[in-house]
């Protein structure tokens, strides 16, 4: 955002993205869609999420504040309004829709000799076009129903004649200054977007180090997925698909034992079925006195301190967790799927047998 048009023009992928933004956005600048939300195409909301939309999306994590921002009169002049004037919070001005087509060169020019800016007379030609919109935001201006952005005011004060080139570093410079930096990396955007972002609290469930220990570990799809889907809540359980389209699931409850109102503890845990398989699971592989409570704890935080102890010889307490739970998680889906009944004791058949499965790969590859 910080380098001129002619370096970016020449690197093929800035110059692709540069161009599809201001194709889109209809301007001259990229910069600006990218630092004011309000230039941004309209239409893109209805569309599906392309590359603008990440584009956009993280530009708008970054924290920002442009009241500090000094920018040059060039650089006003191809702001759009919008991003120059607000209604203040004690105005019961709406601006009007065709603000949000017009450019501040729209209805503002240079004045003596180019030192400040001042809004157009009235009678402009120029002004035609805009039919009552410029005199509507004009007197709005004048009775302080809508006021210019603390960046734009300096402009229109006259002042000792400045570079004229346009230039978007004020508002970029604004963007990275938050961690003191004055370069932009990977990892100043990426500690400025964790500040600015307040984690869901299940995933503050689990610390760092644990997240390190699950991302390194060798596990199949299903055992990733499923753990995954539990911590940050997206196990698809019956009330929360009623919750969503109650006209397909008219009901909440669990559809194995018809009972319970499904959540993703009962799908996994202690819907009666589920439960059997987790008290055989503790029967035959781990210490006897853990409970479904210690396990499901242990699988939300990632942290298996407490149920470390396991009867089984080469393979850790938590590689069965993780087994246990995808197969229970399969037998579930085939129940809802293929209609094939769930039955504990063929589960249990089935994580015995992944578990000796895991037990012989690892072996296998210790030798190797
Ligand atoms: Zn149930």
């Amino acid at each position: 955002m910080v380098q001129d048009q002619d370096t970016i023009d020449a690197h093929p992928v800035f110059y692709l993205l540069s161009f599809h933004i201001r194709n889109v956005s209809n301007c001259h600048h990229h910069q600006i869609p990218l630092l004011f939300p309000c230039s941004r195409s309209q239409v893109l909301k209805k569309q599906r999420i392309g590359t603008l939309d990440m584009l956009y999306g993280a530009v708008d994590l970054q924290p920002r504040s442009f009241v500090q921002t000094q920018i040059n009169t060039a650089t006003a002049m191809v702001l759009p309004l919008q991003a120059s004037i607000f209604v203040p919070p004690t105005s019961t001005m709406v601006a009007p829709l065709r603000t949000k087509q017009m450019l501040v060169s729209d209805v503002f020019q240079y004045e003596s000799n180019r030192i400040f800016l001042h809004w157009k007379d009235t009678r402009d030609p120029s002004l035609l076009q805009w039919s009552r919109t410029p005199s509507t935001i004009f007197k709005g201006l004048a009775r302080g129903l809508l006021q210019l952005q603390p960046y734009f005011v300096p402009v229109c004060r006259p002042a000792p004649l400045k570079d004229l080139e346009v230039s978007f570093a004020p508002f970029v410079n604004q963007l990275i200054s938050t961690d003191g930096r004055s370069s932009v990396s990977a990892k100043s955007f990426r500690l400025a977007v964790l500040s600015s972002v307040t984690p869901p609290s299940t995933l503050r469930n689990v610390s760092t180090a644990h997240w390190q220990m699950f991302w390194s570990l060798s596990l199949t799809t299903l055992q990733r997925n499923v753990v995954y889907r539990f911590i940050v809540g997206c196990i698809p359980h019956r009330g929360f698909l009623h919750h969503i389209m109650p006209n397909i699931f008219d009901s909440s409850c669990c559809p194995v034992c018809l009972l319970a109102t499904h959540s993703a503890s009962h799908l996994l845990f202690y819907c009666p079925s589920k439960e059997q398989v987790w008290q055989g699971v503790i029967f035959e592989f781990l210490c006897p006195t853990t409970s479904i409570s210690d396990i499901k704890q242990a699988l939300l935080s990632l942290d298996f301190f407490d149920i470390w102890y396991c009867q089984y010889r080469g393979i850790s307490s938590y590689r069965i967790l993780f087994i246990a739970l995808s197969q229970i998680w399969l037998a579930h889906m085939r129940y809802i799927f293929d209609q094939v009944p769930i039955v504990p004791t063929a589960i249990i058949v089935a994580i015995r047998s992944n578990i000796r499965q895991t037990i012989e790969e690892d072996r296998c590859n210790s030798l190797l």
